[in-house]
C-alpha cells in the first residue's frame, strides 16, 4: 500500500502515517524504521534531498525516529488542547537550535543541528497548525463509513470534501454503495 499525502499540512501528514488511524484494526505503520522516515520527510515538503544528506551524516537514527513518533502522538492531543506543555518544551528545544531562513516557498527553520532537523521542523509545523490553520476545516476521513480516519484540511470552496482521497476511500465507498444497491435490486426481482 502506498502512503497518500492528503493532509494539506505537514503536521496532519505526520498524523496520517498509520492506516487506518482508528485503533483496533490491522494497522499499517508507514514510519516503521529510520529509512522509512528519511524517504517520507521530503515527500511532505519539510526537508529537501540536500537536507536529508546532512541529516543522515549526523543523526542517531533510532533516537530521531522515536522523537518523530512522539511528536505524532502529540498531534491529536494538542488539537484537543491537551499536552500543550510537552509540545511547548519540544518546540522551545527546536527554536534553540534553529534560525529562520528565507526559502521557497515558505520560511523554514534551519536547524543548526541536522541530527534533529526532521523533528524540529515537525514540531514547528505542529505549532503552526495550532496557531494559524483554519481548524473549522479540519476533517477526518469518516471511520464509521469505512474511511481510514486520515486528517485533512478541507480547502474545497463549499466545504464538501468528505474523503482523504477520491481514488482511495472515496472510491471504495462508492463501490460498496453500488454493490449494496445491486443486492437490494437483486433481492426485489428474485
Ligand atoms: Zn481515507
Amino acid at each position: 500500500m502506498d502512503l497518500r499525502i492528503v493532509g494539506g499540512h505537514p503536521a496532519l501528514d505526520l498524523a496520517n502515517t498509520v492506516a487506518p488511524r482508528q485503533t483496533g484494526d490491522d494497522q499499517i505503520e508507514f514510519l516503521s524504521d529510520p529509512a522509512a522516515l528519511l524517504a517520507w520527510a521530503p515527500r511532505i515538503g519539510i526537508v529537501t534531498g540536500a537536507d536529508i544528506e546532512r541529516v543522515e551524516r549526523s543523526w542517531s537514527p533510532e533516537a530521531a525516529l522515536a522523537d518523530v513518533l512522539e511528536l505524532r502522538s502529540l498531534v491529536d492531543l494538542t488539537l484537543a488542547g491537551q499536552d500543550l506543555d510537552r509540545l511547548s518544551r519540544r518546540w522551545a528545544a527546536a527554536m534553540d537550535r534553529s534560525a529562520l531562513a528565507p526559502t521557497s516557498p515558505v520560511s523554514l527553520l534551519v536547524g543548526t543541528d541536522p541530527a534533529w532537523m526532521i523533528g524540529d521542523r515537525l514540531a514547528d509545523a505542529l505549532v503552526d497548525l495550532l496557531r494559524t490553520a483554519d481548524l473549522s476545516r479540519l476533517r477526518a476521513c469518516p471511520p464509521d463509513e469505512g474511511g481510514c480516519g486520515f486528517l485533512f484540511l478541507d480547502r474545497s470552496r463549499n466545504l464538501t470534501r468528505r474523503w482523504c482521497s477520491m481514488d482511495d476511500c472515496g472510491a471504495q465507498a462508492k463501490s460498496r454503495r453500488l454493490t449494496e444497491r445491486r443486492r437490494v435490486r437483486g433481492g426485489r426481482s428474485g
